[in-house]
């Protein structure tokens, strides 16, 4: 199987109507969405979303951000997508983030930065496992996928 990556695409995203913006980066690239769930994060599962960070100073308020409104989680599927999602959403800090990457295209600022990616293949394990069951991710193929990887998967 392909690998595999969370994506979030952030409250502020949902606010500023870019949600079909940002999926239609990951699935124009050839990515293939195999789950996705709309809803509001308590702040327990945002805290354990962000564990890694639960020293930093931005901690609480990224946290308030956060679960202060709807997400959409979702799981995408391709070799090396790991990699390849980050540099599409581009640095953490919209104003750093280079032009043409979501967050350099769209976002101004350090915190809100509209999407989230998994930044290892061990995050992303651990992060699917918070929001889906193995059994909500559904397992498919492209008909085009020649045409996208170049090989018959
Ligand atoms: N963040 C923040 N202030 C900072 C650093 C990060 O508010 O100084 C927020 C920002 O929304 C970021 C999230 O915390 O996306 C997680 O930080 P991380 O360093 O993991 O960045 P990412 O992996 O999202 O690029
Ligand atoms: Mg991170």
């Amino acid at each position: 199987m392909a690998e595999r990556t969370l994506i979030i695409i952030k409250p502020d995203a949902v606010q500023r109507h870019l949600v079909g913006e940002i999926i239609g980066r990951f699935e124009k690239k050839g990515f293939k969405i195999v789950a996705a769930k709309f809803l509001q994060l308590s702040e327990k599962q945002t805290g354990q979303l962000y564990a890694a960070h639960v020293e930093k100073a931005f901690y609480k308020p990224l946290v308030k951000y956060i679960s202060s409104a709807p997400l959409l989680v979702m799981v995408w599927e391709a070799d090396g997508i790991i990699d390849m999602a980050r540099k599409m959403m581009g640095a953490t800090f919209g104003y750093y983030a280079e032009m043409g990457t979501i967050r350099g295209d769209f976002s101004s600022s350090e915190r809100y930065n509209l999407v989230h990616g998994s930044d290892s293949p061990e995050s992303a394990q651990q992060e699917i496992k918070l929001f889906f069951a193995p059994n909500e991710m559904v397992d498919y193929k492209f008909t085009d996928s020649h045409w996208l990887y170049g090989k018959n998967t």
